[in-house]
């Protein structure tokens, strides 16, 4: 069955598969164009992942030049995103909240939210009103089957037994995480169908079980500490994140754990046993060395002080016994009577706190997934596909995936826009 759901005052028609953050500015940048467009959603809702995005408070964008921005990925996914960046930036992207209402501010770390008052509802609200203007046609609770592909060039999509037929039909369907958002990797199945290489997949931004877990600490938090990945105890560093750290019954969550998850999990892949091991810097701002002459100062004016008084100010209350155990220092030692070797050995726990080693990366329960349609057979500069005529992607379907901090949505705002302009040009 053939269903016909295009404007037919309109010359060009335009399916955009999935209704999320990279496919919402697609439809409404391909319809600004004057192509009839159709936006086709598996879920009930559009934007689903973007409503849970920043604790339901949507961390936007980032603030600062798209260089800047750009720079926070890998070098051959930064390459590929210099053309979207630099054609739909976070100030343009901006602009479009502000015109609806939605005032943002950017933290101090320079990630940018909706001010107090607005939260992602808001901005899911504000994409919907803007498709609308320019009359995008919504389905919903429509799961896309299959791109139909005839002779090197897409014809529609099917669902069932419903097929729609289209000039050009843009890929928006997300990654896999968090599968109960409607993501479910369908998109990768499309683009290995169309003969597209699908780079392997594998979790970033995601929280880390560790081999040895700490279901008791579960729920504590360490503030502005650096989180450090290592090849073997002591070995060399190959990752790290300043921020919170985070316990759960597993393992650990938070900016930190997010922050270095990608590199932990490709370290897993690799076959290096619990990926290295990881430890924590609880004073990131002294050196050792500084730490030592602070600690020595603090004893010498109050010899009688414990060494625990010294040093506990670095922990959480659940965390110190076990960290004076592995520390092998009886904190209710005076000041003046601990020897220059326990002192060190003090210090070198507090700059490197063993957490043991990590034992996975969940991909599902990561934010973004990296891995995805292979770079190199996309056209940066118009999301188009190199192997299949009037077939685009944008999002995270692409091989792409940013660190913590409003990056990853505006890779989808960017990429979405430069998908619906080449999409829909007449
Ligand atoms: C918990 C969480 C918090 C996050 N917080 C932030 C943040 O604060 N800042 C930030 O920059 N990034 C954040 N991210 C990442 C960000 O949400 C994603 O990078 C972004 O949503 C990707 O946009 P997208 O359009 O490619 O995919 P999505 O937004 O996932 O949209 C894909 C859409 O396609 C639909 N779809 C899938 N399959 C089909 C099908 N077969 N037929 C029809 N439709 C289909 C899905 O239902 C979905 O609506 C967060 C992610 C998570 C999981």
């Amino acid at each position: 069955m053939t269903e016909t759901l295009f404007d037919k005052d309109r010359p060009r028609r335009v399916i955009v598969a999935g209704g999320g953050a990279a496919g919402l500015i697609a439809a409404w940048r391909a319809a600004s164009r004057g192509a009839s467009v159709v936006m086709i959603e598996k879920n009930s809702r559009l934007g689903m992942k973007i409503l849970i995005s920043g604790g339901g408070k949507c961390n936007l964008t980032h603030a600062g030049s798209m260089d800047d921005l750009r720079a926070q990925f890998r070098v051959d996914e930064a390459r590929f995103l210099n053309p979207a960046f630099h054609r739909f930036t976070n100030t343009d992207f901006l602009a479009i909240m502000h015109a609806h209402g939605i005032a943002t501010l950017a933290r101090p770390d320079g990630r940018v939210f909706p001010v107090d008052g607005y939260n992602a509802h808001d901005v899911v609200a504000a994409l919907t009103r803007l498709i609308e203007t320019v009359r995008v046609v919504i389905v919903t609770q429509a799961p896309i089957d299959r791109l139909v592909i005839d002779g090197g060039r897409v014809r529609g999509v099917q669902r069932g037994d419903l097929f729609t037929e289209a000039d050009s039909v843009i890929v928006a369907a997300g990654g896999s995480s968090y599968p109960a958002t409607g993501t479910t990797g369908d998109g990768w199945r499309w683009a290995r169908d169309a003969g597209h290489r699908v780079v392997p997949l594998r979790a970033a931004l995601a929280p880390i079980t560790l081999a040895r877990p700490r279901p008791e600490w579960s729920g504590v938090a360490l503030r502005d500490v650096v989180l450090r990945a290592r090849v073997s105890d002591g070995g060399k560093e190959y990752a790290h994140w300043r921020g919170d750290t985070l316990f759960t019954h597993k393992g650990i969550s938070g900016p930190c754990a997010l922050g270095i998850s990608r590199e932990v999990g490709e370290k897993l892949d690799g076959g290096l046993p619990g990926g290295g091991m990881l430890e924590v810097d609880l004073a990131p701002d002294h050196s050792f060395e500084h730490l030592q002459a602070l600690m020595r100062d603090q004893i010498r004016l109050s010899p009688r002080r414990t060494i625990g008084w010294f040093a506990d100010g670095y922990l959480p209350e659940r965390l110190r016994s076990t960290f004076w155990d592995d520390a092998g220092v009886d904190p209710n030692m005076r000041g003046a009577h601990i020897a220059q070797r326990d002192l060190n050995r003090l210090i070198r726990f507090v700059k490197g706190w063993s957490l043991g080693g990590a034992h996975s990366v969940p991909l599902e329960r990561g934010e973004v997934v990296a891995g995805g349609v292979a770079l190199d057979e996309v056209d940066s500069k118009t999301m188009g596909s190199r192997l299949v005529e009037g077939l685009y992607f944008c999002g995270e379907v692409l091989d792409i995936a940013g660190p913590v901090g409003g990056y990853n949505l505006q890779a989808a705002w960017s990429t979405g826009y430069l998908a619906g302009e080449a999409a829909g040009a007449l």
